[in-house]
């Protein structure tokens, strides 16, 4: 139950959607029956915001693809000490590599594109440097956007973080042997979608200046098709989530 501690609740084995599941906390280590004390924000979070108390029921994830329903033991000053009693392992991925490379858009747009495209289901993202591209993350930023990661995967019960990759050039990234054989890459004067729904798929999107002819004739020819998303001009945030909507 999103919004408050999850009291006890009687007969219940396995949360039939998200909704149905106790407040979510994430731990960074790995996670097995027996008691495990949560510490930092998580803590605070559990026993001052939400008010813990012993025998609330909570669920935890840290990344692995599982999350483990638990019972709050003890609240010890900016401790809180939880009894792990399983292991579920529901299916909330989209079942393939989401991949989108996009300029990361200035200050909370930023978040935003990362709260979103972890709720959609994205399973990497590409902070991308292009020719027209302004805003370069530093490390303290890309930190913060893995606190978003985490905080909409709470929200949303994802049990694999979306991956922030390192910041890459356009040039290089294009190109790169690893890509995935679909490549999509928003452009006016693109087509209209024509991908399918399934398989691994990597998604462009250009700054706010747009994408040079240059960059995307070498898309071209590097195997991207190029698709249009309308006849208005969207934001990056907006043309990054329509297209991860669109691939999957
Ligand atoms: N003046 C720029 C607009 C950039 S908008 C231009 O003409 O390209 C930022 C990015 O969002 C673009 O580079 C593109 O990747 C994507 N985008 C925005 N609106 C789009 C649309 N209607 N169709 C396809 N891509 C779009």
């Amino acid at each position: 139950m999103i919004g408050g501690v999850g009291r006890p609740v009687a007969g219940r084995t396995q949360p039939a959607s998200v909704a149905d599941m106790a407040d979510r906390f994430y731990l960074n280590s790995p996670l097995a029956p027996g008691e495990v004390v949560l510490s930092g924000p998580e803590a605070h979070h559990l026993a001052t915001v939400l008010r813990a108390r012993p025998g609330d029921a909570v669920c935890l994830f840290n990344g692995d693809g599982a999350e483990y329903p638990a019972v709050v033991t003890a609240v010890v000053k900016k401790r809180v000490v939880v009894r792990v009693e399983g292991r579920l392992t529901p299916d909330r991925e989209v079942g393939h590599r989401l991949e989108v490379a996009a300029p990361l858009p200035k200050g909370d747009r930023g978040d935003f594109l990362i709260e979103k495209l972890t709720e959609l289901g994205a399973t990497h993202y590409v902070p991308l440097r292009t020719r027209r591209s302004v805003v370069h993350p530093r490390e303290a930023k890309l930190e913060r956007l893995e606190r978003a990661v985490i905080e909409a995967s709470k929200q949303c019960g994802r049990n694999v973080l979306l991956r922030i990759e390192p910041p890459a050039d356009w040039e290089e990234y294009g190109r790169r042997p690893t890509l995935p054989a679909r490549r999509w890459l928003a452009h006016f004067g693109g087509g209209a979608w024509a991908g399918q729904a399934t398989g691994d798929v990597a998604l462009a999107v250009g700054p706010e200046g747009g994408f040079t002819d240059e960059e995307v004739e070498r898309a071209r020819a590097a195997g991207w098709g190029i698709v249009c998303l309308g006849p208005r001009v969207l934001r990056v945030e907006t043309a990054a989530l329509a297209l991860a909507m669109l691939a999957q």
